[in-house]
């Protein structure tokens, strides 16, 4: 039987960032193809994307990458093992001022786009943009440092087209702890949220603002999952079980993410995939097939969908960049997954995750 075209919409991407710090040989546009990164238009719609959260990440300012061996209590080194050092707390206005340079990319991309391209603020917007074939944005922001304690800047966000806020990334800030990219390690590497963490939490409920978890602690996961009333959203996270990276969820977290109702974006950087973490090894995208199904099996076909990572992480080779989605559902048609599935994992439970938490 001929396959139908299923559209994806993504938990992740970091392209916008990417496009922005881009420079010399490998500056590209968004509107144009090109041999670099992961995402442009052509690509995206030759592989099926129907839409997805474009993350705004604030780069950390220039520090030393120091990553040391992982050590067991007994001073021997684990196998495979490292630790990193967390980058340094971001200043506030320079995180503002970078959101708002890139919340400009995007609108000006999107008026440039002649209609391919539309900034999403609603789920009647978002549908109407995966029927439509016009690529879908959700602006969301990888760590909420451009947002100050008294709440105001989220406002202002939120009516210019905020609709989802990650809580950190792998760094400390007002509101909560990032977790550290060492391996092997639990997610529980800290304390919770701050009390306009919590606050924060709130207000994003009020709003109907998604509140990421992926990058949290775990202190603080449990946190969110105390306070908040919408379903639990990791946008980009993988199964700590299979790959135990500090990134990824364990599994009474994937438990309590689908008792509220909420989803879990499969993250593709291979070392969130691998059992070994190792970033730099070939490796096939059944691995992204194998995360996806464990998560099926674990919290049900209704929580998983996919959180590619895209222009911010290491890609399968086999996948390769957007343009290779097509090649991951066949995988996942051939690991037993049925066209309904396919659609449920692909789009349909994010839709459902907005439908529940935005206000519109
Ligand atoms: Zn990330």
């Amino acid at each position: 039987m001929a396959s139908t075209r299923v559209p994806v919409l993504d938990g992740h991407n970091d392209t916008l960032t990417r496009i922005r710090e881009a420079s010399g040989e490998e500056a590209r546009t968004f509107l144009e193809r090109s041999e670099h990164g992961h995402v442009d238009l052509p690509r995206a719609r030759e592989g099926g994307l129907g839409g997805g959260f474009f993350a705004i990440f604030t780069p950390s300012p220039r520090y030393e990458r120091v990553v040391r061996p992982m050590l067991r209590p007994d001073g021997t080194a684990v196998p495979g093992g490292y630790t990193i050092e967390l980058p340094p707390r971001l200043d506030r206005r320079k995180a503002l001022a970078w959101t708002l340079s890139v919340m400009s990319d995007l609108f000006r991309l999107e008026s440039e786009a002649d209609g391919a391209l539309a900034v999403v603020r609603t789920t009647r917007e978002l549908r109407h943009c995966l029927e439509n074939g016009t690529l879908a944005a959700i602006l969301h922001i990888e760590g909420a440092e451009a947002i100050d304690t008294r709440l105001e800047a989220l406002d202002v966000l939120y009516e210019a087209g905020l609709r989802s806020v990650g809580l950190v990334w792998s760094r400390p800030n007002a509101f909560a702890n990032g977790v550290p990219f060492d391996f092997p390690r639990s997610p529980d590497t800290g304390l919770g949220l701050s009390a306009a963490g919590r606050r924060l939490v709130e207000a994003c409920n009020r709003l109907g603002v998604v509140v990421d978890l992926s990058h949290l602690n775990e202190k603080g996961f449990w946190d969110v999952a105390r306070i908040s009333d919408a379903p639990l959203v990791a946008s980009h996270s993988g199964m700590h079980v299979l790959c135990p990276s500090p990134r990824n969820l364990t599994d009474r977290q994937l438990d309590a993410i689908a008792s509220s109702g909420g989803i879990v974006g499969v993250n593709f950087h291979v070392g969130f995939l691998r059992a070994d973490g190792n970033p730099d090894a070939p490796t096939s995208l059944e691995e992204i097939v194998r995360h996806v199904r464990y998560a099926v099996d674990q919290m049900g076909l209704e929580h998983v969908g996919f959180g590619s990572d895209f222009d911010g992480a290491t890609m399968p080779g086999d996948l390769g960049d957007v343009s290779g989605l097509p090649r991951l559902l066949d995988a996942l048609r051939e690991a037993g997954f049925g066209e309904r599935d396919l659609r449920k994992i692909a789009h349909e439970n994010w839709e459902r995750v907005l439908a529940d938490t935005w206000s519109g």
